[in-house]
């Protein structure tokens, strides 16, 4: 064996038992109560949990946007995933405008190649549908891409019309794939930005003003109701507030096959963090914004039921300097994003488990397991069990830390959660059976992780 770790507690989503773990040419080969077997290195994990890597389905590692690129590439950002606890990654390829599918994967396969030091995978965004590219779905589905998305916000750029989403619904039900959908009322936000900058309404806080609850329920609710006409699943992204949870609520109860994730932002920070003095509001602009504070009781009631299965990050990151403020003037010019990648399971932990609002299986359901299993991933992926890829960390639930942009790994100038504290860090990271984090040290190497062909999602 590589490592036997030894002294640990082992949770998964259902449980939480002590035994030791073998690891042999990157799986997971042997778990029992105590492994006597020699192994090139014992890996001591007293007093830690033995948790399923991280499992980020929503990143976006070198990414154009508005004239840039997000700051961290599949280099910095998987590292910086990796020293939070993460060992997956599926991100966005973005399909350009006249390019096809296949074009659009290899794209982003270029980016990631040589590069990242985690597994990852890709979504597809369609923001361009012909007859053409419907036909290539079922191809991009056999390469070990079996899930789309579509904008229902970014009009002129990234959005596509109804019509094109319930084209690419039933063609997803169809090849296996599930339809992700950005859920914002492109048109009605194309007139409140127009208005507020041509009353000369430019700072910060009137992005979030422009992009209020209500469309989001709205296109939430349109999301779903075409869904239902095609009869097929749907996944909605970056879900921040009542009004969009409300919607997916009330599919749920009926029995329809629809899921949701939301991210830490949405439940830490808020549309009073637009109000910071200067252009600092600039620093949380993104799509959806944050919301009233209001709606992080109700976002945690919607995790506690069910009802949103997933946390995700969207990790986006623009620098404050030399980026964000190429909407000095015009909010509208803000790029969208904010980073996350590394803080995701150290946040999330301290939040929900030691604030005692979920226990320790569901945080490791809503890190990894449900997106392993929603994604197709699973049981490769999100899970501690013999013959799963031995992606593990090591999580020390006692371990304090605070959040600061002096010392992240995330390439970027500023964290939104600066100077925050909690307890739970992960002290040692294994990816494919190799210890990449150990000792806040990196001990990897760009371009050890691997695409990893995802297998068709079949939801009824
Ligand atoms: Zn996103």
């Amino acid at each position: 064996m590589d490592y036997n770790i030894v002294n640990g507690t082992i949770v998964t989503a259902t449980d939480k038992y002590r035994a030791d773990v073998g690891i042999a040419n990157g799986k997971i080969v042997k778990i029992a109560r105590k492994i006597k077997e020699p192994a090139m290195e014992v890996l001591d994990a007293k007093g830690l949990y033995i948790i399923p890597g991280g499992i980020d389905i929503h990143t976006h590692l070198d990414m154009p946007f508005g004239g840039t690129v997000s700051a961290d590439d599949f280099e910095t950002g998987t590292i910086a995933a990796a020293f939070g606890g993460t060992t997956t990654i599926v991100d966005f390829a973005i399909q350009g405008k006249g390019m096809t599918l296949k074009r659009t994967l290899n794209t982003w396969m270029k980016k990631a190649k040589g590069k990242a030091v985690i597994d990852y995978g890709f979504h597809i965004a369609i923001c361009h549908l012909t007859d053409k590219v419907m036909a290539e779905m079922p191809e991009m589905v056999a390469s070990g891409v079996p899930s789309f998305k579509c904008f229902l916000a970014y009009k002129g750029a990234l959005m596509i019309d109804d019509g094109a989403l319930y084209r690419v619904l039933l063609e997803s039900k169809k090849a296996g794939a599930l339809v992700m959908i950005h859920a914002e009322n492109g048109d009605i936000l194309d007139v409140l930005i127009n208005d507020f900058l041509a009353q000369g309404k430019t700072e910060p806080k009137y992005h979030a003003l422009s992009r209020p609850p209500e469309a989001e329920g709205e296109a939430t609710g349109r999301g779903i109701a075409i869904a239902q006409m095609a009869g097929a699943p749907i996944y909605i992204v970056h879900l921040s507030c009542k009004e969009a949870l409300d919607k997916v609520q009330e599919a749920r109860d009926q029995g329809y096959p629809v899921f949701a994730e939301t991210c830490p932002q949405y439940l830490l920070r808020s549309y009073q963090n637009y109000l910071e003095p200067g252009f600092n509001g600039a620093k949380y602009v993104m799509s959806p914004p944050l919301r009233d504070k209001s709606n992080w009781k109700v976002l945690w009631k919607g995790i506690a039921s069910g009802d949103l299965q997933v946390i995700s990050t969207d990790h986006c990151p623009f620098n404050f300097k030399g980026q964000k403020d190429m909407g000095k003037k015009n909010f509208a010019a803000i790029p969208n994003g904010a980073p996350g990648i590394e803080h995701r399971l150290m946040l999330f932990f301290h939040e929900a488990v030691n604030k005692r609002r979920l226990n320790l299986n569901r945080f490791v359901d809503l890190v990894s397991t449900a997106p392993a299993k929603l994604f197709g991933l699973f049981p490769q992926k999100g899970t501690v069990a013999v013959g799963s890829d031995a992606d593990l960390v090591l999580f020390d639930p006692k371990a304090p830390y605070k959040i600061s942009a002096r010392t992240q790994h995330q390439n970027v100038d500023y964290t939104p959660y600066e100077g925050f504290k909690g307890r739970g860090v992960p002290r040692v990271v294994i990816s494919q059976g190799k210890v990449i984090i150990k000792e806040k040290k990196f001990l990897g190497r760009p371009g050890q992780g691997k695409f990893i062909k995802r297998k068709p999602i079949k939801i009824k």
